[in-house]
């Protein structure tokens, strides 16, 4: 077997001896078996010297294996399932570390690149929340400013998280502002949840406060 492909047992009974210094070799130890040199403990193999890394973490395998100049595969027979099922690996201990190491600085490296994405979506957000904000503006200078602010952190929450914010800009046409607002005014200065909550449905609640919501932006639209 190659390098790196080298395979290592782990006895699953006491009783059986290394072919070479015959020590005896108790369940849980590890082995070496192979055709030429049968079994051997791991000082005969050579392998002594090297540490044990369960299986669990795919990259930290990989990297340990790429870094050990002599590493093994760690397999155990499982009687109940009549196969053997890879355990780990052995690896040196340098190589562990300098694995554990890469891991850990992997793992700062997407924690910051997070945070960096988490700061351009807060940025966009306020962009975008801004930008519908000087919009309503221009189609209703005379609406409260506490309400205009309403309004636009509400049409940014329905458009946050969405792919391509270039794209939600496109909503910033006056209907579509229009509608923004109308849909506000319906919900803050009108009877309209009260009306649903009473039973009514949408469509005969709606004409009921028509002409509040059309009040309403005549006069923020402040001609
Ligand atoms: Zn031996």
């Amino acid at each position: 077997m190659a390098e790196g492909q080298r395979v290592v047992w782990i006895s699953h009974k006491s009783g059986e001896r290394c072919e070479r210094c015959g020590a005896e070799c108790f369940k849980g130890n590890f082995l070496q078996i192979t055709r030429e040199e049968g079994i051997r403990c791991m000082t005969c193999a050579g392998l002594a010297h090297l540490v044990f890394l369960p299986a669990g973490d795919p990259a930290l395998t990989r990297r340990a294996l790429a870094a050990s100049p002599l590493s093994a595969i760690v397999v155990k027979f499982s009687r109940h399932r009549k196969r053997s099922e890879r355990q780990g690996v052995l690896a040196e201990a340098a190589a562990i570390e300098k694995a554990k190491e890469e891991c850990t600085r992997d793992a700062v490296r997407r924690e910051k690149a997070r945070e960096r994405r988490r700061a351009r979506d807060e940025a966009a957000d306020r962009e975008y929340v801004a930008r519908f904000a000087e919009r309503i503006l221009e189609l209703y200078p005379a609406c409260p400013r506490a309400d205009v602010d309403a309004i636009a952190r509400h049409a940014c929450e329905k458009y946050s998280g969405r792919v391509g914010r270039s794209a939600a800009a496109k909503q910033f046409n006056a209907r579509a502002i229009t509608l923004a607002v109308q849909a506000y005014i319906r919900h803050q200065y009108t009877s309209y949840d009260e009306l649903l909550a009473q039973g009514l449905e949408p469509f005969e609640a709606r004409p009921m406060v028509a002409d509040r919501i059309k009040d309403l932006l005549y006069r923020w639209r402040g001609d």
